[in-house]
């Protein structure tokens, strides 16, 4: 055999602790990101199920093998989470139980003391899976995120495809066999491995940096008390959306709605600052339930919301403040709180007519007519822009 296993089982191990300590102190402890902190878990995992391999041929091969093989495959979990964090922050987190659980009871159940390939088959498809797992949340992130994932997302590919490969040789060959040891064995597997773990250390710091900026970027253009846009965020978003949404036909037209909370004043001073803000956040549940995701709805000050609805007409704007003044009306009577009346003023626009700033001062204005007819109404802007 060229390349002498033992070796590259201990190169393997120092190349994994010293990425594995890299990472925990200038990638982990620095940004606290989800990827970097999943990733230096799966290392650890990884490097205890090798170590757990050291004991094959000595008489703990009984528990050890076993072990061994259900600790790599909760390190290729955690890989999974960790490709996962950049896209959600969602975790199946069952399967970081079920699968690597799964592969210890087929390896105890396979004689593990004789067999060095106890539980074998379940212990490849779990490995491959896991890491295919892992690729598809790569490739499922959108192009945006930086050409870093390219790399990543190839080596995890073939990293799957490698040991789902390996899953059927192991079925169709044994892996005693010549072709096994040859493109399947320890030597081929700890190469490739070690490919992955370099190509990740290039990959590493740049997408975790990105994830914390991301995540502050978000933080930093929603509203504390209400969770909407605040109010530069949302003139950022809504002009590039009238921006982009110029020259794609109906869609370049839609509704600008300002709705302001009735005699807000009055609920402060009646029953707290408290019950104030409890109104603020049920009036953006509401908005919440009642729009479509490509709106974009924004606390643009005080008690005062900002909406963009692209490709609606003015009868659909005006049917929409309805149903919020209803909703929050249901709210109000279900759950015993003094919710106020809103009232609305609604600014079209179209291909033509879509400067945001005087949208929205059309729509202050329709507002300010709705307040002097008595509040609780919407009022559509008549004033061309
Ligand atoms: P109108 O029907 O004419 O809109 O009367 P209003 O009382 O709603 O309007 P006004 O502008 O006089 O009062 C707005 C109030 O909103 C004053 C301010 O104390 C209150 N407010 C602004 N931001 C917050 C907040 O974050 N929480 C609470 N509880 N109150 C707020
Ligand atoms: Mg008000
Ligand atoms: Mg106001």
């Amino acid at each position: 055999m060229l390349l002498d296993e033992a070796t590259l089982r201990v190169a393997f191990g120092v190349l994994a602790a010293s990425l594995g300590l890299l990472f925990f102190f200038s990638s982990y402890l620095h940004t606290k990101s989800a990827f970097s902190g999943w990733w230096c878990s799966g290392l650890l995992l990884y490097l205890s199920g090798s170590a757990a391999f050291l004991f094959d041929g000595t008489p703990q091969q009984l528990w050890a093998n076993p072990l061994g093989g259900a600790l790599l495959v909760a390190g290729c979990t955690c890989v999974w989470y960790s490709a996962r964090s950049l896209r959600t922050r969602k975790m199946p987190l069952w399967a970081f139980i079920v699968i690597p659980t799964l592969t210890l009871m087929a390896g105890t159940l396979d004689s593990p003391a004789t067999n060095t390939w106890a539980g074998g088959r379940v212990f490849l498809i779990s490995m491959g899976t896991t890491m295919g797992l892992a690729a598809w949340e790569i490739w499922k992130l959108e192009p945006g995120y930086s050409r870093e994932r390219i790399p990543l997302g190839l080596a995890a590919s073939c990293l799957s495809a490698f040991y789902l490969s390996r899953g059927v040789a192991f079925m169709v060959v044994g892996p005693n066999s010549d072709f096994f040891l040859a493109w399947f064995g320890t030597a081929p597997t700890t190469l490739l491995t070690m490919v992955l773990l370099a190509v990740v250390s290039f990959s590493m710091s740049g997408l975790s940096n990105e994830q914390q900026n991301r995540d502050l970027q978000e933080k930093a253009s929603l509203d504390g008390l209400t969770g909407l846009l605040n109010r530069s965020a949302f003139l950022e978003q809504a002009e590039r959306q009238l921006r982009t949404k110029k020259f794609n036909g109906a869609r370049s037209a839609g509704a600008l709605i300002v709705a302001d909370l009735d005699h807000f004043k009055m609920i402060n001073d009646t029953f707290g600052h408290a019950a104030g803000d409890i109104a603020l956040a049920a009036f953006a549940d509401v908005c919440r339930d009642n729009f479509r995701s490509s709106d974009l709805v924004s606390r643009y000050g005080g008690e005062e919301f900002v909406i963009l609805l692209p490709g609606i007409s003015a009868d659909r704007a005006q049917s929409l403040t309805q149903m919020i003044s209803a909703s929050l009306a249901r709210v109000s009577a279900r759950d015993g709180i003094t919710l106020p009346t809103v009232s609305y003023g609604i600014a079209m626009y179209d291909a033509t007519k879509n400067d945001l700033k005087a949208l929205i001062s059309s729509a202050d204005e329709a507002l300010y007519e709705a307040k002097a007819q008595g509040r609780d109404r919407a009022i559509l802007a008549t004033r061309d822009l």
